[in-house]
């Protein structure tokens, strides 16, 4: 029995998309109560599906029983409603890459939640120094980075401000322990480490793409075959959302205020024509 109650300590995940479903999985499957909150109640219903899919998953690897999935259904609830965080002890945002919309949750939330709760954002890019500094709880911010797939991805990038205190730091590190996950500790810096290094590499393949140094296929092959990588480049930039990367290098070009990370112009075309990989059934590869 994996299972095992972690009574008292009430954690709420903003945003119930692609990773705020998985981060909501992780942390009932840890046994925190957790509530899930999304604008959209389609959205919040579509995220219950998808854990439960992905339940029943971990059902058929052994990984849990059918009554560990009930258990772990029963610590789920789920919101519309940001003020129902008014008793968590833990809030980890998940709303989309909008460096506006995160800052009017992390207002919300300061003026919402109790002055111990500890509020995390999964953001990719955006500056946990800056959102910290909209609240007037700047100890108690911390950037934690799940991976796509959250239930299946063992990293949480936990990322400290000059302003993180060390009990907010040992409490996430505690709680990432918990969710199963292996937190690596990083200071709050564009991109932090994962973003920093993966966006430049995917970036360089595609100007390898658009100066014909080699066809697509055989770019992700040679990354693959010669350098361990489990996807080729322009195969993760599909997965991601071609989108998510213009994104992240903008940040990366802005933050360092350096060249060296502006976006290729195959990105940038890309995207404006809605080529955005995966989720849109077309980028570098095309999808059913
Ligand atoms: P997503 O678009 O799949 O989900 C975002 C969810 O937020 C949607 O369900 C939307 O309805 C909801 N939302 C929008 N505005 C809201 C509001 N005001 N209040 C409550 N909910 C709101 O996005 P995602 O891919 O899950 O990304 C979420 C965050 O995680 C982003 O910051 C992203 O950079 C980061 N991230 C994404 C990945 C990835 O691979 N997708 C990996 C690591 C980190």
């Amino acid at each position: 029995m994996i299972y095992n109650m972690v009574k008292d300590f009430k954690i709420a995940v903003i945003g119930s998309g692609t990773m705020g479903n998985g981060i909501a999985h992780v942390s009932s499957q840890a046994g925190f109560k957790t509530l899930l909150i999304d604008i959209n109640q389609d959205q919040l219903n579509k995220a219950l599906h998808t854990i439960e899919n992905n339940l029943d998953r971990q059902i058929n690897k052994n990984i849990i029983s059918k009554s560990d999935k009930q258990n772990i259904l029963n610590n789920i609830s789920i919101n519309t409603n940001i003020k129902s965080c008014k008793d968590m002890d833990l809030v980890i945002e998940a709303v989309p890459e909008k460096y506006d919309l995160k800052v009017s949750i992390f207002k919300q939330l300061d003026d919402v939640c109790k002055e111990s709760t500890i509020l995390a954002s999964n953001t990719s890019s955006i500056s946990i120094s800056d959102l910290g500094n909209q609240t007037k709880r700047p100890k108690n911010i911390i950037g934690m980075h799940f991976m796509n797939p959250v239930p299946i991805m063992k990293l949480v990038e936990v990322i400290k401000t000059m302003h993180t205190s060390n009990s907010t730091l040992k409490a996430i590190i505690d709680i990432s322990k918990k969710m199963k996950k292996i937190p690596v500790e990083c200071n709050d810096y564009p991109g932090f480490i994962s973003n920093r290094i993966l966006m430049p590499m995917i970036n360089e393949a595609i100007f390898c793409l658009e100066q014909d140094v080699a066809e697509k296929e055989a770019i992700d092959d040679i990354m693959k075959l010669g350098m361990a990588h489990p996807m080729g480049p322009l195969e993760l930039a599909d997965f991601i959302g071609l989108d998510v990367c213009l994104d992240i290098m903008n940040v990366l070009r802005v933050g360092f205020n350096d060249s060296k990370y502006r976006p290729c112009i195959l990105l940038k075309k890309m995207v404006s024509s809605g080529l955005l990989g995966k989720k849109s059934g077309r980028g570098f590869y095309t999808y059913d």
